[in-house]
């Protein structure tokens, strides 16, 4: 489908919305879909979802100790001292967040991880934590991996715009403790690596047994379920067919979603071209940009500012996720701007723009939670809890409001039996439940069959 042509800003938004819009009938066809291609990624045939084996089951709630976490999202960095206290309660001791400058995410990998590790010794000076000891590190990475062991893994491929060199292919670990063997800081032992949905659903799980899922809407979105080890037909071997193994469903990658215009011109403009079809129509890195590119279309038919305005908006990825979540609240972004005679007719264009994509984000990913849900429990017989972490679902208003809205209209009255729990920093907290796994040797499946394929 082409472009919108239209002569007033009221019929512009009209087609808008239909191009944007993911009906009912579209959320089955999005289940259904997911749903094929979940049994293809399992059984290691061609498919857009990895299904990545974590080698990493849920916990008893029992994992106790003291960790530092490492937690390398899209946009930001933390470091954390995380405490749990083997009774299904976890602390926050400390944590710094720091944010990743944009050169190094293009740059070298060296540069990003001497970086990562300038940031932990940052948060060992602000903390006031001694070299004298040692410590152990679990690092959250939130990028494809084939897990070799609890503390080691390939890079896959990097998503969310990183580029940096040197780091595709190799073990991430390994070049995190190099980076800090660089900084003279040694004394810390990466002892776990996880990605950060599998973290998510740890920290929900831990202190609430019915948590079942984890997911991630931040810069990027992806979720993960626990599995039949039966099921995880690619991976024979991987400890008893009874049991269950956690799996990374990398449904960023999802390619089975009708596009339009705008997403075919963000994704040909992108770095990842045709690769992360669901997270550049869900995720808060790509929100912005599409709205940018809607108002620059519109602006050039004359529906939308004054064409005068239009370098203002000429720059990608300039106008934000989070923009759109200020507009969103009715706060007025273009006042101090350099665009002239802003109207109160192209104020409200530019808010139902934010409401349009926003929504249809939403109800994608709501699609996605649904089919997972459904592959677990086909008929939502049980009550659910869903671990989700990341500032998109946090703070975006309305966009819990959304996701529940079409899981209403799938499941009817039964959806109440899905909480939605926010899950702050839980991508970290969950990788030191890991790191406590390892430590207590508890850790029961045997590390990466050498067939194991992802
Ligand atoms: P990370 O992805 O680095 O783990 P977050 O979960 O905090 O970090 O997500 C950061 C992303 O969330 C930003 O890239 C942006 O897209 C989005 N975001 C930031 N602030 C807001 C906000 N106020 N409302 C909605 N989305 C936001
Ligand atoms: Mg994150």
């Amino acid at each position: 489908m082409g472009n919108i042509r239209a002569n007033t800003p009221y019929s512009f938004l009209s087609n808008l919305e239909s191009l944007f819009s993911v009906s009912l009938q579209n959320s089955h066809e999005i289940i259904a879909n997911f749903h094929q291609e979940m049994r293809s990624g399992l059984a290691g045939i061609d498919s857009s979802l990895k299904m990545i084996p974590s080698f990493v089951h849920r916990p008893t709630g029992t994992e106790k100790g003291s960790f530092i976490v490492l937690d390398l999202g899209g946009t930001n960095i933390r470091v954390m001292a995380v405490e749990l206290d083997g009774n299904r309660k976890t602390a926050l001791a400390a944590v710094t967040r720091f944010v990743i400058p944009q050169p190094l995410i293009c740059g070298t990998g060296d540069e990003l991880f001497d970086f990562i590790a300038d940031c932990i010794q940052l948060f060992f000076k602000n903390n006031s934590l001694g070299r004298q000891q040692s410590y152990d590190l679990a690092f959250t990475f939130s990028f494809p991996v084939e897990q070799r062991s609890l503390a080691s893994g390939k890079l896959i491929g990097w998503t969310k715009g990183f580029t940096a060199s040197g780091v595709v292919g190799k073990d991430v670990v390994t070049i995190l403790s190099e980076a800090l063997q660089r900084k003279e800081m040694g004394f810390i032992h990466v002892v776990a690596l996880a990605n950060d949905t599998v973290g998510t659903l740890l920290a929900g799980s831990y202190s609430d047994p019915l948590c079942d899922m984890g997911v991630i809407l931040g810069t990027g979105t992806n979720a993960c379920y626990p599995e039949k080890v039966s099921r995880i037909v690619k991976s024979a071997g991987l400890g008893p067919p009874s049991g269950e193994m956690i799996v990374n469903i990398e449904w960023g990658g999802f390619s089975r979603l009708t596009t339009n215009i705008y997403d075919r011109e963000l994704d040909s403009a992108s770095n990842n071209r045709g690769k992360q079809q669901l997270e550049k129509m869900v995720s808060g890195m790509y929100l912005g940009e599409i709205a940018r590119r809607v108002i620059v279309e519109m602006m050039k038919q004359g529906l939308l500012f004054s064409e005068r305005s239009l370098p203002v908006f000429s720059e990608e990825y300039m106008l934000r996720t989070e923009h759109l979540s200020l507009i969103a609240q009715g706060s007025d972004l273009f006042a101090d701007s350099t665009l002239k005679n802003v109207s109160a007719i192209d104020i409200r264009t530019i808010r139902e723009i934010c409401r349009i994509v926003s929504t249809r984000s939403a109800r994608i990913a709501g699609s996605a939670i649904a089919a997972v849900v459904a592959w677990m429990d086909e008929n939502l017989e049980s009550d659910r809890t869903i671990a989700i972490d990341g500032t998109l679902f946090e703070k975006y208003p309305g966009y819990r409001e959304n996701i529940m809205a079409i899981l209403h209209e799938l499941f009817g009255e039964r959806a109440k039996k899905i909480k939605l729990e926010l899950i702050r920093d839980g991508s970290g907290i969950g990788s030191a439940i890991i790191a406590a796994v390892a430590a207590s040797g508890r850790d029961n499946f045997p590390h990466q069959t050498p067939d194991a394929r992802i």
